[in-house]
């Protein structure tokens, strides 16, 4: 028996046969020729045979996955139709009459090159994204035209050093029981894919794909990031138990997801998703949300050279305005900067980009891109009920200005007759320290608040949230951050004002009872975690909770804080 611990990327257990995935590695040698246009004729052929391979995958992704996941073999075709790649492929094969294989390498090692040294993780994976193409039309150009894909003909469990999107699509969706790869990490496509078509996973394993043996039961644990291989007949055992208590587990709260969260003693909590995008909204009704808590507007704007224009969002905007048909929409306006980095806005490089050019405070310099997304949103939310919040406030400052922006966007529609939402909220979050500390100067100037813990707990606790090195002291469940997000909630309430949570914290368990009993009135978290914790709300009454809240706060550290709750029986 043997364990191998990674980073869990998927929840859930699987249990099968280790279907070792190694597709045929290429080498490429670098070859004079005496007919450049014979090569460049290949070459053409070769890009054909790939874009219509990437065409057939984008539309089985679409009907098995999902528009969005499958977006990403557009993306793949498009670096096909790059003007500028093709022109560098041409100009390697006729100036230096070298073959078509080492042009299509060298021109998109380059291109790859460049991106993989930007800080910004979007940009590094679109490296990856580079390579693999590069690969498929190599691979190709050698002939080679099957990766070992199709030959998994029986349920399994994968095993991979490392698998691209296309790999992943490839594969005969029913038969993939889980996913175990050595590398990559828990935002990969690779992850992403998993956890849309619901398959445990596990990366950053570390393994060495040697040393596996083809065909070995595995177990891999996506809730946990380990995978067994070989397992003793007791820890077989009890992966099964685990396996049909986590099957059951999601199929009960599945049943009771569109239900409402209401405590044992009556009190009814809203609970929400966080979404990036209309397919997102989708997925976040089918888990049981009643409503958007969060959508990150940034991301529409991450693989993408230039702003959207205003047409381009009121259309984005209704699409997802129209799958709500009626639930409250909270639209967060553009939090770039941090670790969002948009290279067509003129960020510059900054030594802590967290501390620096970010969400709101872009507004003294750009007001104009405010102005813009304002008015799409005033014009896409008419008939739903939009919610438009401002990311990274440290102060009453910069919500005085962008609600002076908001009103003057107000005026010069209705002046030039457009149509607007009947209903209107505008919001704020609270991740800063100072904002927190100066709720009660901040709650008279908006309808609500949203407490994002990702950040609250980065800056309350001086912890980078990408630095892996310190990611042990970064613990939401710190009192010290604990009590900033009760004086927030007690802050709005004394204003009259509700107050939702869109950090990682909302979708924890173990946070339901402290989080109900601070008051929170609205969670928002991923679509995935919506079942379970409606029905944790479920077992907790607000008498009992307020108690447990009040205890945690008067706690000394968040390891203290996590003993006391796993420890806790609901009542
Ligand atoms: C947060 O900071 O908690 C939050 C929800 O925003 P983001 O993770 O997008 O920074
Ligand atoms: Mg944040």
């Amino acid at each position: 028996m043997r364990q191998i611990r990674g980073i869990p990327a998927s929840p859930g257990i699987a249990i099968g046969q280790a279907w070792l995935y190694r597709p045929e590695r290429v080498t490429v040698e670098q070859q004079r020729v005496s007919d450049p246009e014979v090569e460049w004729l290949r070459l053409q052929a070769a890009v054909n045979v790939v874009r219509n391979r990437l065409q057939a995958l984008y539309e089985k992704a679409l009907a098995s996955v999902g528009e969005e996941e499958a977006e990403i073999f557009l993306a793949h075709q498009e670096f096909l139709t790059d003007q500028e790649l093709m022109r560098g492929i041409r100009e390697t094969i006729f100036t230096q009459k070298l073959n078509a294989e080492y042009a299509v390498k060298a021109e998109f090692d380059t291109y790859a090159a460049a991106l993989a040294e930007l800080d910004d993780p979007y940009l590094r994976a679109r490296a990856q994204d580079l390579e693999d193409v590069s690969m498929q039309v190599i691979r190709s150009l050698q002939g080679q035209e099957s990766d070992g894909s199709g030959l998994l003909t029986r349920p399994s469990v994968i095993i991979a050093e490392d698998l691209t999107p296309s790999d992943t699509i490839q594969f005969d969706k029913d038969k993939i029981l889980g996913i175990c790869i050595a590398k990559g990490g828990p935002t990969s496509h690779t992850a992403i894919l998993a956890r849309s078509l619901g398959v445990p996973a596990v990366v950053s394993a570390g393994f060495d794909i040697e040393d596996i043996e083809r065909g070995v039961l595995t177990v891999v644990d996506g809730d946990e990031g380990t995978m067994i291989m070989g397992p003793a007949l007791a820890v077989l055992e009890s992966a099964r138990q685990k396996q049909a208590a986590w099957q059951k587990a999601r199929s009960e709260q599945l049943t009771s997801a569109h239900q409402p969260a209401v405590t044992l003693d009556g009190h009814r909590v809203e609970v929400a998703a966080n979404i990036g995008g209309v397919d997102d909204a989708r997925k976040a009704i089918e888990m049981g949300a009643e409503g958007v808590g969060l959508f990150r507007t940034e991301f529409l704007y991450l693989d993408r050279t230039e702003l959207l224009d205003i047409e381009e969002q009121v259309a984005i905007y209704q699409g997802v305005v129209k799958v709500m048909d009626g639930r409250p929409l909270v639209v967060r306006t553009l939090d770039i900067g941090g670790d969002k980095s948009v290279p067509y806005l003129g960020l510059a490089e900054e030594p802590n980009p967290f501390l620096g050019w970010r969400g709101i405070r872009m507004v003294r310099e750009r007001p104009d891109i405010l102005a813009n997304q304002f008015e799409a949103l005033l014009r896409a939310g008419v008939g739903g009920d939009i919610r438009i919040m401002l990311p990274m406030v440290s102060g009453p400052g910069e919500v005085k200005r962008a609600k002076e922006i908001l009103d003057e966007t107000v005026a010069s529609l209705k002046a030039q007759g457009v149509s607007m939402p009947e209903k209107l909220q505008f919001g704020i979050m609270i991740e800063v320290p100072s904002a927190a500390l100066l709720a009660h100067h901040l709650a008279p100037l908006v309808d609500f608040f949203s407490i994002g813990t990702n950040d609250l707990t980065q800056y309350t606790l001086a912890v980078d949230r990408t630095n892996e090195r310190v990611t042990n002291l970064a613990s939401p469940y710190n009192p010290a951050v604990l009590q900033l997000i009760a004086r927030t909630i007690e802050a709005a309430h004394a204003h009259g004002k509700w107050v939702g949570m869109c950090g990682e914290l909302a979708g924890d368990v173990l946070a339901v009872p402290v989080l109900l009993g601070m008051g929170l009135d609205e969670f928002s978290m991923a679509a995935s975690s919506i079942p379970s914790v409606k029905e944790e709300i479920r077992r907790w009454s607000m008498a009992r909770a307020k108690e447990v809240a009040q205890e945690v706060l008067g706690m000394a550290g968040s390891t203290e804080v996590l003993e006391y709750l796993k420890g806790l029986t609901p009542s």
